[in-house]
């Protein structure tokens, strides 16, 4: 491998003096020789097309060639460099068209030269530039030294011969320090004649001259930022795709994304020379890379593209079931007469094959087919050859489809969804792509559709497929809101895929995409459900919508409870349908003996897991500390600590000598309180705790050794009616204040204390002396001190901020991502 480099701009990164100096000015920063491949501005080959048309009618249409040169003219003018080459351009133009009107229409030589003429005329342009700043540029034909057979306007090169040539035509120059300058979409034909390789072919001389002078990389200078997902212009949340298979890139490309010709990759793959499409707009943009390696991602699906001006010719018969060669014969028929065929696909059941061939081609096709099935059509095996003009091609591509299942499954079910009707499929053998045709009018919705169902948008397409797994997430609280941002934000393994609520659910298979949480939020922050969001559909119940998850293509999720109220039943269903647990609510874990016994059972019989963290004391590792403790065999002999930072830190306010009022409010807008405040208020929510580290201790405690006396009366919380106002809530609240006070005149201060102790749980406020550990707890910190064998002198203690949405959600997290990586261990 050489240190050169080549950089090659298309034609809307020569067009006009600005950014010409854009490109002058990348090739001289660049860090080595660079040998610079240039299209001509942009349009201008159209123009040429253009006035090749019109020689046919024996015009010279000077108003084209006047166009031309005045673009350039202006740039020679802004750089103050001689028109004495541009110039000599021009005359031969001239020349050319004038030939052309006198034969009236030009030969496919004399048209490929015409083409050329904006690729000779940048190339000139920008070597003038780069020398009038002092470097030393030199500007090349590729039609002296490119050799490709004579195949005019589609010409391909003469592999084995045309590397040499190239080399010996640019070696001497890099050697000698000196920047080629070259003109891309040309190569000469055996007989000296210049060639052209096919619309948008520059991208595709670049690769070979890297091949030919064995570079480092090629870098291709564009208009967009990289190789997006989809086409920019048809799906407007497309991504820049970071990086691509050279069979990806060359994929997409031959189905309609422009930013390559099709050919680009092919000359590369031997000597594993990388390519990368940047813009010169935004240079320090990493742009895509191309090269060998696969990383079929966290999508199975990398990219989707489209290609219009098809037509699609069946042979339908039920004759043809059974009899071998039908489709070769097909491939053998176009080929001969010379029409290439972009897609073929035959039904299962064999009575019928299409293929898709270039519109213009169509007529010939079906007379070519008629010929060559003469016999077939008259014995009726085949009862008619057909065509359908006006088609596109729409493929979905990327390598991850060889690893995942039902690709095919979604991308047909959700085009069906979205009412576009598919003509024809080819799905084959191929682990690389899905192709199908269908009318051109429904071509951007096809896209659309797809780039949505593989949610293209919103994660990193490069993503590692290992270790995600799908989320679902019951309950849109302040938690499942601070949740579903923190697995966006942090865009790891973990991919939201539902939420879901008391009356809907919304899903997306691929991830619910950042407009989908925010139409989500949307709705939910003015009271609604999901079912009444864009997308969202009514369930009448969750335990419905968690049944039905493996039916709707979710495999093996994780169904988070973040809801409210005793989910028993919910959780039973996860884990009877094969979903992971991870919850946030208390309630079903805390549930009377029997009911939560059903829950274990219901675990070990799926082999699923439950993992609850996020309940007892919010991000602090205090369910996974006790686990550890006891799977290593230590006894746990006493559990004591404050386990509610709402309560700490209403004491703590209180004591303090504020309002009670005031209190409440700002621990109701830093999201520290139950929707029903009573139920902190009132110790239940300890209780539950207290009863969840009981279970996790292994210390079996009978429903009725369980004792709670609250800061309010327990009794006043009715689970039935909604939450009562705040007002109710202080006219109860009297005992609190007085035990706060009745704390102080002691010289001590309330704290609300759980105990859990073999056999039996209780929780109650205590006066405390200000100076022992819980005493000196803060705001709304937890503390919790083991006693256990091990910790039998001084108890193992664990504090720190226990309350708050982000703080629980962060827990909730944490418990995910355990789980995943358990899941990728196994
Ligand atoms: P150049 O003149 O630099 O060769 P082209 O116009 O040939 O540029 O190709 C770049 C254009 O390709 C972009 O401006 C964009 O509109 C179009 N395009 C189509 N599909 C894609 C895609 N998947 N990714 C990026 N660009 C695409
Ligand atoms: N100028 C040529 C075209 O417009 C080649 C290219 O831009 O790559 O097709
Ligand atoms: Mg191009």
């Amino acid at each position: 491998m050489s240190d050169w480099t080549v950089y090659k701009f298309g034609g809307t990164s020569v067009k006009g003096a600005e950014r010409l100096r854009r490109a002058a000015d990348l090739v001289r920063k660049s860090p080595g020789p660079v040998v610079t491949v240039v299209s001509a501005m942009g349009g201008v080959t159209n123009l040429l097309v253009r006035a090749v048309e019109h020689s046919r009618q024996g015009l010279v249409d000077h108003d084209t060639v006047r166009a031309i040169r005045d673009a350039h003219h202006e740039v020679a003018g802004t750089f103050g460099i001689s028109l004495d080459p541009i110039d000599a351009v021009f005359e031969e133009l001239e020349a050319l068209l004038t030939a052309a009107a006198t034969l009236r229409g030009a030969s496919p030589q004399l048209r490929d030269r015409v083409l050329v003429t904006g690729e000779r005329l940048s190339a000139r342009l920008l070597a003038a530039i780069l020398n009038s700043d002092g470097a030393e540029a030199t500007a090349i034909d590729a039609d002296t030294f490119l050799e490709t057979d004579d195949h005019h306007g589609e010409a391909s090169p003469l592999f084995g011969v045309f590397e040499a040539s190239a080399h010996a035509a640019l070696s001497p120059l890099l050697e000698e320090g000196q920047l080629p300058v070259v003109t891309g979409f040309c190569g000469r034909a055996p007989c000296g004649s210049t060639t052209t390789l096919g619309r948008g072919g520059s991208d595709y001389s670049a690769t070979l001259i890297a091949s030919a002078i064995d570079a480092q990389e090629v870098v291709i200078w564009t208009d967009v930022p990289g190789v997006y997902s989809a086409h920019p212009g048809v799906v407007a949340g497309a991504r820049v795709v970071p990086q691509l298979n050279y069979r990806e890139a060359g994929e997409l490309a031959y189905y309609g994304a422009k930013v390559l010709h099709p050919r680009t990759l092919q000359p590369l793959i031997k000597q594993s020379i990388p390519a990368t499409i940047k813009s010169t707009f935004d240079p320090e943009a990493p742009g895509t890379r191309i090269d060998r390696t696969v990383t079929p991602g966290a999508h199975p699906v990398k990219g989707v593209s489209a290609v219009g001006g098809h037509a699609l010719i069946s042979l339908e018969g039920t004759g043809m079931a059974g009899v071998p060669g039908i489709a070769q014969r097909v491939f053998a028929t176009m080929s001969q007469a010379g029409i290439s065929v972009t897609m073929i696909s035959q039904s299962s059941s064999e009575s019928s094959v299409c293929i898709a061939v270039p519109s213009e081609r169509a007529t010939d096709g079906v007379l070519a087919l008629r010929e060559a099935f003469r016999l077939d059509l008259g014995r009726g095996d085949i009862e008619d050859i057909r065509v359908e003009p006006d088609v596109s091609l729409v493929a979905a591509v990327g390598l991850g489809m060889h690893y995942a299942t039902g690709v095919a499954g979604r991308v047909f079910s959700s085009l069906g969804r979205a009412g576009v009707n598919v003509r024809a499929i080819a799905q084959g053998a191929s682990e690389l792509n899905i192709t199908f045709t269908v009318d051109n009018a429904q071509s951007d919705d096809a896209v659309r559709t797809l780039h949505d169902e593989f949610g293209l948008h919103n994660a990193d397409p490069n993503a590692p497929v290992s270790g995600h797994a799908d989320i679902v997430l019951v309950g849109f609280g302040g938690v499942g809101k601070a949740l579903a941002r923190q697995i966006e934000v942090q865009a790891g393994p973990a991919r939201l895929v539902a939420v879901v609520d008391r009356r809907g659910a919304m899903l997306n298979p691929s991830g619910l995409s950042s407009e989908q949480l925010e139409r989500i939020r949307t709705v939910k922050a003015e009271g609604g459900s999901v079912a009444s969001v864009d997308g969202g559909v009514e369930t009448c119940d969750p335990v419905e919508f968690v049944r039905a998850a493996p039916a709707s293509g979710l495999r093996t999720p994780i169904v988070v409870d973040v809801a409210d109220g005793d989910t028993s039943a919910l959780h039973v269903a996860a884990l009877e349908s094969g979903a992971d647990v991870v919850t946030a609510n208390k309630a079903p874990l805390a549930s009377p003996q029997a009911r939560y016994r059903q829950l274990t059972d219901a675990a070990s019989a799926a082999g699923r897991r439950i993992r609850a963290e996020a309940t007892v004391g919010a991000g602090l590792p205090i369910i996974d500390t006790i686990e550890q403790l006891v799977a290593s065999g230590d006894r746990i002999r006493r559990l004591e600590g404050c386990l509610s930072g709402t309560l700490t830190y209403v004491l703590g306010r209180v004591g303090a000598g504020d309002t009670l009022a005031t209190v409440l409010q700002d621990a109701s807008d830093n999201g520290y309180l139950e929707p029903n405040p009573l139920v902190d208020l009132s110790g239940e929510d300890v209780l539950r705790k207290a009863i969840i580290l009981s279970r996790t201790a292994g210390l079996d405690v009978a429903d009725d050794q369980i004792a709670c006396e609250g800061l309010v009366d327990r009794s006043a919380i009715d689970w039935a009616a909604p939450a009562p106002s705040f007002d109710e809530i202080i006219d109860r609240c009297a005992p609190l204040v007085e035990g706060v006070n009745n704390a102080q005149r002691e010289g001590a201060v309330l704290r609300y204390v759980a105990v859990v102790e073999p056999g039996t749980v209780v929780v109650k406020p205590r006066a405390v002396d200000p100076a022992s550990p819980l005493g000196r707890l803060d705001g709304t910190d937890n503390m919790l001190l083991i006693h256990s064998d091990r910790y039998a002198t001084s108890p193992l203690v664990i504090s720190g901020p226990g309350a708050g949405v982000e703080v629980t959600a962060m827990g909730v997290l944490t418990d995910i991502l355990r789980l995943i990586a358990e899941r990728h261990a196994l």
